[in-house]
């Protein structure tokens, strides 16, 4: 019973950090749109409302297997997270944060082309589409079918790829970020950048917002190597 409660609680209070850090991420970011380009999200206002509301609901989402799997490594030791800096080699440090992103980036690749058949699309899809354009709030706007699709790959990962807990909050953190940015509507990064060799490789907004405005191309999350290998990469959005 008291196990059942503090699972309860852990599970809450993950609950509370995601909707935080959903508030502060997109706000902030929505600020430095209000700034950057004055007027961009003019008339959004019901649209922004729905894709804080999904945003919110996902949060529980997200926040249910994370704070059990926290609860779990705290407890009981489970998960391959560690602690100690010299557990594992220090070149293990970023790459096993872009062995993460890989996995993350080819786990969303093949279910967001799923969630692209008709049927899907319109069960599990259809409400992360609705924003159009999207905008910095719609980072994590997402129907609870898609949104548990997206839930589930962090805690499953932990169990199998080790990882150090400063690097697990590195992950989190660019996952945040880049959900949000990639969704803003404008390009925070320099265009030598965007246009580069490397750059051609990344998912920054301009790409993303291709997918918003054609649905059936760059379906990437963070990388461009699916698209790319599948054929499904357009490039850059003309905007
Ligand atoms: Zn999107
Ligand atoms: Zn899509």
């Amino acid at each position: 019973m008291e196990g059942l409660l503090a699972i309860a609680i852990a599970a809450a209070a993950m609950t509370a950090i995601v909707a935080v850090r959903y508030l502060l991420t997109s706000g902030l970011f929505a600020f430095a749109t209000s700034r950057a380009r004055p007027g961009l999200y003019q008339g959004l206002n019901p649209q922004i409302r729905r894709e804080i509301g999904w945003s919110l609901a996902s949060a529980a989402i997200y926040g249910i297997p994370a704070g059990i799997v926290a609860w779990g490594w705290q407890q009981h030791g489970w998960t391959q997270i560690y602690t100690q800096w010299d557990a594992m080699p220090l070149w293990y440090l970023p790459l096993s944060v872009f062995l993460y992103m890989f996995a993350h980036d080819t786990w969303f690749y093949w279910s967001h082309r799923f969630m692209h058949r008709p049927k899907w699309f319109k069960i599990a899809h259809a409400v992360h589409h609705a924003s159009r354009p999207p905008t910095a709030w719609a980072a994590m706007s997402f129907h609870p079918w898609e949104a548990l699709t997206g839930a589930i790959v962090v805690p499953l990962l932990v169990f199998v790829i080790p990882i150090h807990v400063a690097m697990l909050g590195s992950v989190l953190a660019i996952m945040t970020i880049m959900g949000v940015t990639n969704h803003m509507g404008w390009d925070m990064f320099p265009r030598w950048l965007v246009h580069s060799r490397l750059g051609s490789w990344l998912i920054t907004a301009s790409h993303h917002q291709r997918h918003h405005d054609e649905y059936l191309c760059n379906f990437g999350l963070y990388f461009r190597f699916w698209d790319r290998l599948c054929g499904t990469d357009r490039g850059l959005s003309r905007r």
